[in-house]
């Protein structure tokens, strides 16, 4: 029989390529078709209702029952014109990925079949939510949850070639009122914000209402052909490759970055483009990245909820395009030993109701100190809660990611480049004045020319975790894989926290008769000084800063179990429980999803790797081992020579030792397991794989990808990296 490698390859260049889609229709004529929009709603609404709509919209409420019915009517109009048969609450659990159950508009009125879509069925569903995570929030028997209707998320329909649904993006709560979401804790963040912020403006007599964080994701990925991932079940089931040598060519050449992207690739691109158009998604940039066969794609900023929701919509079109394409889509963190691993740069700023951008320099020197008041108070936020910042993006894919010489290190660390950096020391310790120099403390110190000094911001620092881009910050440590709100919700939240700090300090002083430039700047210089060892310019990947890092007392919890500590931490209370984003059991029952959720995917991996090695590889290196002894004692009886056999003998022995050692290996790992499994709490089992399992994953990789490079090509069950990534 043929290598089914062989065959995949066979496969792959005999395949034909889906066939180019109509290219007549333009993005902006295609845009937000399949969502239910302002436009849509004046359309199917009386102007009375429309107006409620728009409030609730506006003002983050839920949908108010007066209205229900006759929204839920627009809405199923227009859903059924645009040929949807069912619809759905779409909503967020803490699994990881979105969650969907479809009910048909269909319904039987005295035996007659009707199209029908209630008030209360838009606005709630009851899922049966037994099976999902929450972290002991809701014993079996009293498994009910419900989802609402998140109304300042739009309503949209899903489009496949099978059949169109109408989607409602929700909120899931517990009937005892617990959030079992990603999303009612980011809402809440959201609205601590809007208030912080308010606050703040306010004291620059800033004519704004309303605060809303913005977000542009950046989403790194990979595709390989599918001929090829269906032959890999590591990628299939864990979602990463436990095995594969080094390819002879990695990413050494680094000639994949904004190179010229593959025709096919291309053409997956442009279907994922038009397919997120269709729902509302300001896809825009594509690019390949650093790794080969790695790519990117960022929509414009959105309203923070609204780009989540996007985000999460982006991987699940990015999944489903890729199918129709023949290819896998590799959403994973680290879907490749040695290669570039992949992530999801969270763009964050803060704007108002009036189109201002709180992280962008003003034209004049006070606007300035409102951006420099907002710019230090998020540094100081980060500098206070790195630790809960880095758990917000702990998990068992990541891992593999952060510290690894590639991606953002695990420690937590702002990088602002070096004007800023100037002038955030200058204030900290101003230069002298020169003799008769009378100039305002704004001009003195630099801070009326900061827009000036950001205009060519080409100061860009890939190796920093979160970093200041001239108008916003990037979150780069998220992973590709992540649901980005738990990360925004943190971060919303300390800096929410934060400001509400700065604001009441500069109050009290203005109280006090100082006046408010001098109050600000007072204010301003503290929290520099206080979060002075969170900024970091230099190289994040070296050692050298790890052992810096170290020195200033900055955190590194490089994995997941450790990490998620900071969940149960006081800062975490802080920011987290006495701002009202959680109740206390909430955070807690979160910490226990969370870790249940990092175990249980080390515990697939581990399960993975042992029937891998033994089931597939094992068995293919002992057969070329047959193989060689057979020649050896055909050799022997045919009179060969002593010498003439001893590469053979050694590729024998050599075989041998590494079958032992993967056998010995597995069985220590097995046994270890079995001993962690007892200790009977989630923590400790959790740190226990993390310390004393997951050595072991390395030593048998390391045995296996040595088998890898000793039996002969043909007899190697698994494709190859060269294989995976490099043919297209
Ligand atoms: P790069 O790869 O150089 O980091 P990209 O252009 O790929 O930049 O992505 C930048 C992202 O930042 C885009 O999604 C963009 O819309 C987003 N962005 C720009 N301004 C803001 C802002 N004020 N708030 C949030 N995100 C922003
Ligand atoms: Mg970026």
């Amino acid at each position: 029989m043929m290598n089914p490698r062989f065959q995949a390859l066979q496969e792959i260049q005999t395949r034909e390529w889906r066939a180019p889609m109509d290219k007549t229709r333009r993005p902006s004529e295609i845009f937000a078709e399949n969502v239910f929009t302002k436009k849509r709603m004046k359309h199917y609404l009386s102007k009375e209702e429309y107006l409620a709509l728009k409030e609730c919209i506006e003002e983050g409420r839920t949908l108010d029952r007066k209205i229900a019915d006759p929204v839920a009517n627009a809405i199923k109009a227009w859903a059924m014109d645009r040929g949807a048969t069912h619809y759905t609450h779409w909503f967020q659990p803490l699994t990881g990925r979105t969650a969907e159950k479809h009910d048909s508009f269909l319904n039987l009125s005295d035996d007659e079949a009707i199209d029908s879509f209630s008030g209360t069925e838009l606005a709630q569903q009851e899922p049966d939510a037994s099976s999902f995570p929450s972290g002991g929030l809701r014993r079996t028997f009293e498994a009910r949850g419900y989802t609402a209707w998140d109304c300042s998320s739009p309503v949209f329909i899903y489009e496949s070639d099978y059949g169109k649904t109408l989607c409602i993006p929700t909120i899931f709560v517990s009937y005892t009122g617990e959030a079992l979401d990603f999303k009612i804790p980011l809402l809440k963040s959201m609205a601590l914000i809007d208030k912080a912020a308010v606050g703040l403006v306010k004291i620059f007599e800033e004519d704004a209402s309303r605060v809303v964080p913005t977000l542009g994701i950046e989403q790194e990925y990979f595709l390989i052909d599918r001929a090829y991932f269906n032959l890999r079940p590591d990628l299939i089931l864990t979602g990463r490759t436990v095995f594969g040598q080094d390819p002879a060519r990695g990413q050494q050449l680094d000639d994949h970055y904004f190179g010229s992207i593959p025709q096919r690739a291309f053409a997956f691109m442009n279907e994922l483009e038009r397919e997120c158009h269709k729902v509302g998604i300001p896809l825009k940039t594509r690019h390949n990245e650093v790794a080969p066969s790695q790519f990117e794609c960022a929509p414009q900023f959105e309203p923070l909820n609204v780009a989540v929701d996007h985000g999460m919509l982006v991987m699940d079109l990015i999944d489903r395009v890729a199918e129709k394409h023949n290819l896998a889509p590799l959403l994973h963190e680290k879907p490749f030993a040695g290669i570039n691993g992949s992530g999801k740069h969270n763009n964050w700023s803060l704007m108002t109701d009036t189109g201002k951008n709180l992280l962008s320099p003003d034209v004049d020197p006070e606007g300035n100190l409102m951006f420099l008041s907002m710019f230090v108070t998020v540094i100081k936020a980060v500098h206070d809660y790195a630790d809960v910042l880095r758990a917000s993006i702990a998990s068992a894919g990541n891992d593999h990611r952060l510290g690894a010489n590639e991606a953002p290190p695990a420690i937590i660390s702002v990088f602002v480049g070096s004007k800023l950096s100037k002038i955030l020391d200058d204030i900290e310790n101003p230069p002298r004045r020169k003799r008769n120099e009378n100039v305002s403390d704004l001009m003195h110190l630099g801070i009326a020319e900061i827009p000036e000094l950001l205009k060519d911001n080409t100061d860009r620092n890939r190796t920093s975790p979160f970093a200041f881009t001239g108008n916003k910050f990037e979150f780069r440590a998220v992973g590709s894989s992540a649901n980005s709100s738990s990360a925004m919700t943190v971060l919303n939240a300390i800096v929410a926290n934060t400001l509400t700090l700065f604001t009441k300090k500069v109050e009290s002083k203005i109280k006090r008769g100082r006046k408010r430039d001098a109050a600000v700047l007072d204010v301003i210089k503290e929290f520099i000084t206080e979060s002075k060892s969170i900024r970091f310019e230099g190289d994040g990947y070296s050692e050298d800063w790890r052992k810096e890092a170290e020195k200033r007392g900055l955190s590194n919890a490089p994995k997941t179990a450790h990490a998620l500590e900071a969940f149960l931490s006081k800062q975490a209370k802080e920011a987290l429980v006495e701002t009202g984003i959680f109740t206390q059991q909430e955070l807690h029952a979160r910490y226990e999803v969370l870790m249940e959720n990092y175990l249980t995917k080390v515990k697939i991996e581990a399960d993975m790797i042992r029937e891998l090695s033994l089931t597939s590889v094992v068995p293919s290196a002992t057969r070329y081992q047959g193989e060689l002894i057979d020649i050896l004692k055909n050799g022997k009886d045919a009179g060969l020579k002593k010498g003439a056999l001893s590469a053979q003998t050694d590729l024998a022995n050599e075989i041998g030792e590494c079958i032992k050692d993967i056998w010995e290996l597995n069985e220590q790992m097995a046994k270890t397991r079995s001993k962690l499994s007892k200790l009977g709490s989630i923590r400790d089992e959790g740190i226990g794989f993390s310390e004393k399992v997951l050595p072991y994953f390395d030593q048998i990789r390391a045995q296996v990808d040595k088998l890898e490079g000793l039996v002969p090509d043909e007899c190697w069950p698994l494709p190859k990296y060269r294989e995976m990534l490099f043919v297209h």
